[in-house]
């Protein structure tokens, strides 16, 4: 089945190099490309404007989910083709979750994180069943590919660890992921 409709997680600022920027705006391009549905939290800044923001200027699809308190001009996109506002982050995260086929994570703070663990722990629970891709620009998640390893080696894990997430590190892997672009050698 190929991916129609992807939830990117990712920072709310840009990051200090400038790879992390330009990493987003490729997936926003790729996804466009595809006619792959963004999904995202709403936002016209930093790394999540610069996706948003390159899926639109190649005439994609933008699903914004924003609480109320967070939807004021200086953080809201007003240009998304859809914005759903909900009630609290509870809701926000839940809609994210729900109604994407798959999640990508780019570099990005707490929020991120936060994101990250809780799709991936619903995805332990049986609560949904969906891939979840990280783009390790610039090595930004080495850390944590490495810490999370030691989760899987010191017993704290329910199976192996590619089972719950693939680590890419270059914007044009997500293409094949997304079941758009034939293997290479096919
Ligand atoms: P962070 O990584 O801490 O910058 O948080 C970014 C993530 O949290 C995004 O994936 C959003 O879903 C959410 N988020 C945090 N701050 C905002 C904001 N100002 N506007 C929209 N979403 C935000």
């Amino acid at each position: 089945m190929s991916i129609k409709s992807l939830t990117v997680f990712c920072g709310s600022k840009n990051g200090s190099d400038p790879l992390f920027v330009e990493h987003a705006r490729k997936i926003g391009h790729l996804l466009a490309k595809n006619k792959v549905t963004l999904i995202y939290g709403g936002g016209n800044k930093g790394i999540m404007g610069a996706v948003a923001n390159a899926v639109l200027e190649n005439n994609g699809k933008v699903i914004g989910i924003m609480p109320r308190f967070l939807a004021v001009p200086e953080h809201q996109h007003n240009g998304v083709t859809e914005m759903i506002e909900v009630e609290d982050m509870h809701v926000r995260k839940r809609l994210l979750y729900e109604k994407c086929d798959a999640a990508l994570v780019l570099p990005g703070g707490f929020g991120t994180m936060d994101e990250f663990f809780e799709m991936l722990t619903w995805n332990q629970l049986n609560i949904h069943n969906k891939k979840i891709f990280v783009l390790n620009t610039s090595g930004f998640y080495d850390h944590l590919v490495t810490f999370l390893n030691k989760t899987e080696e010191d017993g704290f894990l329910y199976s192996d660890i590619h089972q719950y997430l693939q680590v890419i590190s270059l914007p044009e892997q997500l293409e094949t992921l997304l079941g758009k672009k034939e293997v290479s050698g096919k």
